[in-house]
């Protein structure tokens, strides 16, 4: 059975002031939640967020990652130094890496490595364009970037990873996939992986991403493939979260 998870993508955005209030008030309403959540709020702001967590249960991660342990990489930040600031996850592949920095799959594989070797565990997002949607080309895509991950380091690496299905028209626009939609790539996406090792596919949760709301969570949640949610702008409102949060738990 796959605990339901539910991560928030905080973005570019947080102040020292506003993540206390938004951090104090989902550490009272989360405990109990038999789902998994998470908070990934941007670098600066991890040591904050890991002091404020504290015990709550709620778990940390981060946005992005070098591919690189150490060395002469000025800007980046490794694994085993998101580590020690308490992050369990790691973003990697996320539409926004992938169109504004030019991430290409094989960047994000070297990613979800050093993520995995620095004892982090990967979120690998994938995702189709609307443009690629349009064509037809919304399986072929996904497939892609999945098989990219699996074909250089092993079916067997996503036991220790989550994917979030992110349809790119989706992600901060409103408009969001339908249950429907999205429960079609969710079961391409085990598929894909069960054709490989049906027991890794039966175990990794599949979360879907793309303007989540409280209107919506509930029924996203219920289809069979989608194992809970990453959640963008609603991640900023602790009332909208924690109901998201709920639909799951
Ligand atoms: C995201 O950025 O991962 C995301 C899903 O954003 P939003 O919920 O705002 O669409």
């Amino acid at each position: 059975m796959r605990r339901k998870f539910v991560a928030g993508n905080w973005k570019m955005h947080g102040t020292l002031q506003n993540n206390a209030l938004l951090i104090d008030a989902l550490k009272v309403s989360v405990a109990g939640l038999a789902c998994e959540v998470a908070i990934c709020p941007p670098y600066p702001y991890l040591a904050q967020a890991a002091a404020l967590l504290g015990s709550s249960g709620i778990q940390l991660g981060a946005q992005n990652l070098s591919e690189f342990v150490s060395g002469a990489y000025t800007g980046e930040v490794s694994a085993p130094m998101l580590g020690e600031f308490g992050c369990r996850y790691v973003l990697v592949g996320h539409s926004e890496r992938r169109a504004i920095y030019g991430e290409s799959d094989s960047v994000v594989v070297a990613k979800f490595a050093a993520a995995q070797a620095g004892g982090l565990v990967p979120v690998l997002c994938v995702g189709e364009s609307l443009e690629e949607r349009q064509a037809g080309k919304t399986s072929e895509v996904v497939s892609r970037q999945l098989a990219a991950v699996i074909d250089r380091l092993g079916v067997s690496v996503l036991t220790k990873s989550v994917i979030a299905y992110e349809p790119v028209w989706a992600i901060g626009t409103g408009v969001t996939a339908s249950a429907g939609q999205a429960q079609e790539v969710h079961q391409a996406i085990r598929s894909q992986v069960a054709a490989l090792d049906p027991v890794v596919a039966n175990g990794v949760r599949v979360l879907y991403g793309g303007s989540v709301k409280p209107q919506n969570a509930k029924e996203l949640f219920g289809q069979p493939d989608i194992d809970g949610g990453l959640i963008g702008g609603a991640a900023l409102v602790a009332g909208d979260f924690l109901a998201i949060c709920r639909a799951a738990g």
